[in-house]
């Protein structure tokens, strides 16, 4: 079986612990490599790589264009590589290669979005009072990065950080998932072939306790960038708070999908099969409830049966298939759980509702729908991160908009109507930190993303946001002639 190495200071390195662990081929269901099973003495390597980079004159004695110019290099690598590294997600994770394709060909922008950036942050000089003082302030990185991803699009998210990052000048300790570690490796050997020093990216495969923990505790750690569960996010921002680190969290959500009567219905169905039955609904922005105005609801309904009578599960390997399977096992067995529940709940099955059995022998769920969903029901507060969608009907705009923000969640939300009024009001209603108004599950290097309330902490992607991996420094200047004044008064102005 293929064995993988941690990729330390630009060498792979064996864990020290000499442990491997098995990573899941879900549509098989079979392991197909191993990767390591780090433990804190890998973090302590990593971290201690990935500092002496950041000092080195190699990497902080580069100017911000230069610096541009290698992420652009990457972007260029990345493309090259699309096919490779696409089908490494594929394998680990199950999720259809024409979407991870289409990921990989499209991460470059963000690379060459952020190469742009990296030289036009510019400080200030303040126009303060006194003619005999020069103050201005520049912008510095913060030091040694840890970006720690979750499993469903490992190299996307980790774009998200590590674009904006690397431009700002820090340097990176990545954990990917223990699900989907391999794509993460393969990538970050990209960096040194794109002209980066060894030690900029470094990665450390391993278990969230055994190597997530110790990576966001260890001291010379300056900020901790998380895409991944609410749980697990809280703990890291209570572990990170006590020792005063930077943090960003992009969390899971429970986003609403609101039909109204007056929506193109079509546009609306695609919208809503492509909001939780995309990915097998494992995406953070899932649109994993339905709320449905109760004059179209049996007619979307219906609808959505029809489309559902056709829709094909199976290799996502074949460009025919619309939808894998689940991940990995933790989360398959999650997924049976909460459908299991919902129907203890009460919650009516309209589709799917159990294991599908597939030759292949892969973790395969039907998409499942669940009608007459109370929205204070736990199908409909919790996330489930699969192809299960609950259906809430509802009166008017009044009551979806209460629907809708009656969720400790809010990353996303969807809005389907042709009145544009409407579409501004439930735009400025939603408590979510996207609103897609007659589309659903776009994103983009220029859009900021990231979630109200338990959804996260800060934003990616976006001009402002290479500030999340820098600090202001303000610089006082004195040209006076004059003698001090009065030392032991503040000197206020
Ligand atoms: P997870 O929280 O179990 O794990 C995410 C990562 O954190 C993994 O690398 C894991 O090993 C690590 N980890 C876990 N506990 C840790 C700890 N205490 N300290 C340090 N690291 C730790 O999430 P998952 O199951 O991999 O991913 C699914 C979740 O991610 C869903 O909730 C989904 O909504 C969320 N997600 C959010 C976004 C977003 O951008 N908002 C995108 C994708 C996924």
């Amino acid at each position: 079986m293929q064995r993988f190495n941690n990729l330390i200071g630009g060498v792979s390195t064996p864990p020290v612990s000499g442990q491997w662990m098995p990573s899941l081929d879900p549509y098989k269901n079979e392991n197909w490599c191993e990767i390591p099973d780090s433990g804190p003495a890998d973090v302590d390597k990593a971290v201690a790589a990935a500092r002496q980079a950041f000092e080195s004159p190699a990497w902080a004695g580069l100017s911000a264009t230069a610096r541009g110019a290698l992420l652009r290099r990457m972007g260029d690598l990345i493309t090259e590589n699309a096919q490779r590294l696409a089908e490494l997600e594929v394998r680990d994770n199950g999720k259809l290669l024409n979407e991870m394709l289409l990921q990989l060909r499209t991460i470059p922008q963000w690379f060459y979005y952020y190469a742009g950036l990296a030289d036009k942050v510019e400080g200030a000089v303040l126009p303060i009072d006194k003619a005999d003082q020069f103050v201005y302030t520049s912008w510095e990185p913060l030091g040694v990065v840890a970006a720690i991803t979750a499993w469903n699009s490992p190299l996307l998210l980790l774009t998200w950080k590590i674009a904006p990052g690397l431009a700002a000048g820090n340097t990176f300790v990545v954990k990917p998932s223990e699900f989907t570690s391999t794509s993460t490796l393969a990538f970050a050997e990209l960096f040194e072939q794109a002209g980066f020093p060894p030690g900029v990216v470094n990665v450390v495969c391993g278990t969230g306790q055994r190597t997530g923990a110790p990576l966001v505790a260890h001291p010379d750690v300056a900020k901790v960038a998380f895409t991944g569960s609410d749980g697990a996010g809280k703990a890291i921002n209570q572990a990170a708070a006590g020792m005063l680190k930077k943090v960003t969290l992009e969390l899971g959500g429970k986003s609403p999908n609101i039909v109204f009567a007056d929506a193109d219905l079509d546009a609306a169905l695609a919208g809503v099969a492509s909001g939780i039955f995309a990915a097998a609904g494992q995406t953070c922005i899932a649109g994993s409830r339905l709320l449905l105005q109760r004059s179209v609801h049996d007619q979307f309904l219906e609808k959505l049966r029809n489309m559902m009578q056709g829709v094909r599960i199976g290799d996502p390997f074949d460009p025919e298939t619309q939808i894998g399977p689940i991940a990995n096992r933790p989360q398959y067995d999650k997924v049976l759980t909460c459908i299991n529940e919902a129907r203890e709940e009460g919650a009516e099955v309209f589709w799917g509702g159990k294991a599908l059995e597939h030759p292949s022998g892969g973790l395969f769920v039907e998409p499942t729908i669940f009608t007459a969903v109370d929205n204070a029901s736990v199908l409909a507060q919790r996330e489930v991160f699969g192809p299960v969608l609950a259906v809430i009907p509802f009166e008017d705009e009044a009551e979806a908009v209460q629907i809708a923000n009656g969720s400790r969640y809010g990353l996303a939300a969807g809005v389907w109507t042709q009145d544009m009024p409407r579409a501004f009001r439930m735009s400025k209603a939603l408590q979510a930190g996207t609103v897609w108004i007659n589309t659903y599950r776009a994103v983009n290097f220029m859009a900021p993303f990231g979630g109200y309330k338990d959804s996260g902490l800060g934003r990616e992607n976006g001009q402002e946001m290479i500030k999340a991996y820098l600090q202001p420094k303000t610089v006082w200047i004195n040209n006076s002639t004059q003698p001090p004044g009065n030392p032991f008064v503040m000197r206020l102005n």
